[in-house]
């Protein structure tokens, strides 16, 4: 054991209400990019931001479609450690996770009590008639065979807002959370990164990422990879 000592196993061991702030570090050992890292989509392109917000989507739904499909869709991707050993702390009924990801992995891995905080892109459903769409058939055509109207991942574009749904279920979690373990986030992208402020205060405070962070709360950094943190956590 070098990452998880004997203190953090048995503070892991005795929560009963743990909440995970998870972000891109989480993804990127399963081969999804980092969008916001060095070799990222936005650094890359910088107008990343306008290609995912609402306003182009509806200027020029083609080429909305066409950049989702080739930048954000890694329909192949398998979930890792990460996401099994938390998942599996849900099944035990002592954890939930918020997640800033929109891949779906933490779906795919079975995790019970999860919030897809900037929703989830293998969740598409049909702008005009609302009707969920399966994400096979949005990858093969943008149109809704149903309706004819736009398919549109159901993922929170830089325009839209969160949905108040995810906001109620995050701030229920955090508020009864006795550890909350922050993973693979610098927890600088906002609303997210307000969510810390809601914690039940007494809740100890670990974060689990390869860049050390800087928070405005009392933490305990575990400046290791996550994917080997979780490796040797047992759960
Ligand atoms: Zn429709």
């Amino acid at each position: 054991m070098i990452n998880v000592d004997a203190a953090i196993q048995t503070q892991f061991d005795q929560a009963q209400h743990i909440v995970f702030l998870t972000g891109a570090g989480v993804s990127t050992a399963s081969g999804i990019p980092d969008f916001r890292s060095a070799n990222g989509l936005y650094t890359q392109n910088k107008n990343a931001e306008y290609y995912l917000s609402h306003a182009f989507f509806k200027a020029d739904p083609q080429e909305f479609y066409d950049f989702c499909k080739q930048n954000l869709y890694f329909p192949d991707a398998q979930p890792n450690v990460i996401h099994d050993k938390q998942s599996e702390l849900t099944n035990q009924g002592r954890a939930a996770v918020i997640t800033q990801n929109i891949d779906n992995l933490y779906e795919v891995a079975g995790t019970q009590e999860l919030v897809d905080f900037h929703g989830n892109l293998f969740h598409v459903s049909c702008e005009k008639c609302h009707q969920s769409v399966d994400w096979h058939d949005y990858l093969k055509n943008r149109i809704h065979q149903g309706c004819g109207g736009p398919l549109r991942p159901d993922i929170v574009l830089y325009d839209e807002g969160i949905p108040s749904e995810a906001i109620t279920r995050s701030l229920a979690y955090l508020q009864q959370a006795d550890l909350v373990v922050i993973v693979g986030t610098s927890m600088r992208v906002y609303p997210f990164a307000g969510l810390l402020n809601y914690r039940n205060p007494q809740a100890t405070v670990i974060a689990v990422n390869q860049e050390a962070l800087s928070l405005p709360v009392k933490f305990e950094m575990i400046q290791e990879d996550a994917v080997q943190f979780f490796s040797e956590l047992e759960v």
